[in-house]
């Protein structure tokens, strides 16, 4: 391709209203333009990047026998009216009406319109397994689209969806899938990790996220600095802590104490002297079946996602001001659990506390040497705390890291869910009508194009991986009025094209110095500069984006200089 036939329009300031590198980059780089809030236009190069995510995952998902389908972005409502989602979704679901009056989605994903499909055309066993996968146009309603292409509210989605036999049949389609996803980031160039990810109330570990390894990365996982454990922080376990050596209470009962408009952890541990290891948080919740109390301790935080898998919960939040009074009587920085009349879920290292601090139910009131087995009545002990570093990695005991990570890929074992929902049934070698065991295998092909960039880019710009670059060689002619150099350029253009590298020939009448500050925006691997000096010793000058390294090649050998190094590090 020619330079100055793309649309290429690179921008010499940071745009303002990127926050993430590789939004401001991808702006910068003229690959992508917002048209509104988290919805964008791909231009020539995006274009072209994307197409290559799309391209690896293609051939990864076809060569694991997965078979591509394409189905609709518009969803009528009554099939989310089947599977429960219409009135659970919430806002992220854009809801559409036509002419009709009929109501409609703009899928956010699509097990309802797969799960309608396969009941309709799968009726035997002898069909099955089958895997289907889609690349296409989803639509979430995001409260928060930021990022660019990081969280879009339209956004491009691989999703697959598998239909087996049995329990076995479905485990053993979602190991096909996890060592597909490995290849597929693998071959991406992409530095990631594999963590256990939540599964919600039905809990086991038959869920893995994909996260590529970047500071900006809205996700926190906890890895093992030794073993191969991984978890997003929302699942990842805490050990119950050793008991405490705090001595056991002292005395028959608690014992209040005056603490005038002393309420945080930090202001109770500074005014009584203690640590805040010694303070109990009571922290009341709403939830769909009511209020709780959750414990903690107070140099610990509450995990939601371990209380509503607990309590079998889709929705929980802190109860407000009055409602705490409410409950408690006393204001929000005095609930504590004892004569609290509420179900009472502890965390274990709540449990293991001999004796602590907690608030009293009374304004200005806080009680010493509370007594978890003599002075109230837990409902369960639980883990219901976020790691940190300073927990034992739950399989082998090391140290913990906690890092940050973008998601790209999510696979999910979904059991009979939608199956049981859509009444997606077949009938087995013994003629028995039975439901299909479903998975479903999500990658965030467009949010891969910006987490690339996350994971590589320097002060000049983009650092694609030779897998993803929009070209893997561009060739730039110092100068295109002197005739020797243009045509010592024009040919090396047509020798790399016909030796089917991707090649980008910038034929623009521009100051060397502009054309190379283009090229390392837009962040091609390899660049060629052919000019006067180097062409009188027979030589080409290429420099490396990554290790911005120059090699001075010989014009002879110079195309398979070039192949060499796109080939080794595609397949290296
Ligand atoms: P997140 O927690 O980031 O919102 P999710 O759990 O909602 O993701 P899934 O429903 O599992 O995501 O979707 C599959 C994949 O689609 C995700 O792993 C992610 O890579 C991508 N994805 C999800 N939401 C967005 C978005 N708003 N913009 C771009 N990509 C997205
Ligand atoms: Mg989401």
């Amino acid at each position: 391709m020619l330079f100055s036939r793309l649309l290429i329009p690179t921008l010499k300031e940071n745009p303002a209203e990127a926050e993430a590198v590789s939004h401001r980059l991808l702006l910068r780089a003229g690959m992508i333009r917002k048209l509104a809030s988290g919805i964008y236009n791909y231009l020539p190069l995006g274009l072209r990047v994307l197409r290559k995510v799309e391209g690896i995952v293609r051939e990864e998902m076809n060569r694991a026998g997965a078979q591509e389908v394409l189905l609709p972005a518009v969803q009528p409502a009554e099939l989310w009216e089947e599977s429960g989602r219409w009135h659970v979704y919430g806002k992220e679901l854009l809801r559409l009406k036509d002419r009709h009056s009929r109501e409609f989605c703009f899928g956010p994903t699509h097990e309802e319109v797969i799960t309608d499909l396969v009941r309709r055309e799968v009726h035997s066993y002898r069909q099955l397994p089958l895997n289907l996968y889609q690349i296409q146009v989803k639509f979430r309603d995001e409260i928060r689209p930021r990022f660019g292409l990081i969280r879009g509210r339209e956004f491009i989605m691989k999703d697959a969806y598998s239909f087996d036999v049995d329990e076995a049949g479905a485990e053993a389609t979602y190991e096909t899938m996890y060592q597909t996803y490995h290849r597929i980031f693998s071959r991406c160039g992409l530095e990631f990790k594999i963590v256990e990810a939540d599964t919600g109330p039905i809990g086991g570990s038959f869920s893995h996220e994909f996260m590529v390894l970047a500071d900006t990365g809205e996700d926190l996982l906890a890895s093992c600095t030794a073993c191969a454990y991984g978890a997003n922080l929302e699942k990842a376990e805490a050990l119950p802590s050793r008991p405490n050596p705090m001595p056991a209470p002292v005395g028959s009962a608690p014992e209040e104490v005056h603490t005038p408009e002393v309420r945080t952890i930090d202001e109770v541990a500074a005014f009584l002297k203690v640590s805040p290891q010694d303070i109990v948080k009571t922290l009341i919740y709403e939830t769909d079946r009511g209020p709780v109390a959750v414990l903690i301790r107070g140099d610990h935080e509450v995990n939601e996602v371990k209380v509503k898998n607990l309590l079998r919960v889709t929705d929980i939040s802190l109860a407000g001001p009055s409602r705490v009074e409410e409950l408690t009587g006393a204001e929000v920085g005095f609930s504590g659990p004892v004569g609290l009349k509420l179900p009472i879920y502890a965390d274990h290292a709540v449990a293991a506390l001999g004796a602590f601090v907690s608030g009293a139910n009374r304004k200005d009131f806080h009680l010493v040497n509370v007594n978890p087995q003599r002075d109230f009545t837990i409902t369960q002990v639980a883990d219901l705390r976020t790691v940190t570093s300073q927990d034992p990695c739950p399989r082998c005991g090391a140290k913990l890291t906690i890092l940050r990570g973008i998601e790209v890929g999510h696979i999910f074992k979904l059991g009979l869910k939608y199956s049981e929902a859509l009444k997606a049934t077949f009938l087995d070698a013994d003629g028995q009508e039975v439901f299909m065991f479903m998975g479903c295998y999500g990658i965030g092909v467009s949010r891969i194009v910006a987490a690339a960039i996350e994971q590589g880019h320097d002060e000049e710009g983009i650092i694609w991986p030779m897998a993803l670059a929009p070209f893997q060689v561009g060739v730039v002619p110092i100068s295109i009025s002197d005739e020797a150099t243009w045509e010592a350029a024009l040919s090396l253009y047509e020798d790399l094209k016909n030796a089917g590298v991707e090649v980008l020939l910038d034929d623009r009448d521009e100051r060397p110095g502009v054309k190379f500050k283009d090229f390392d925006l837009i962040g091609l691997p390899l660049r060629v500069v052919i000019g006067p000096k180097t062409l009188a010793q027979g030589k080409a000058e290429v420099r490396h984006r990554r290790s911005r390294q120059i090699a001075l090649v010989d014009l002879d050998k110079l195309l398979d200089y070039l192949k060499d190094n796109i080939y080794s590090e595609l397949h290296g």
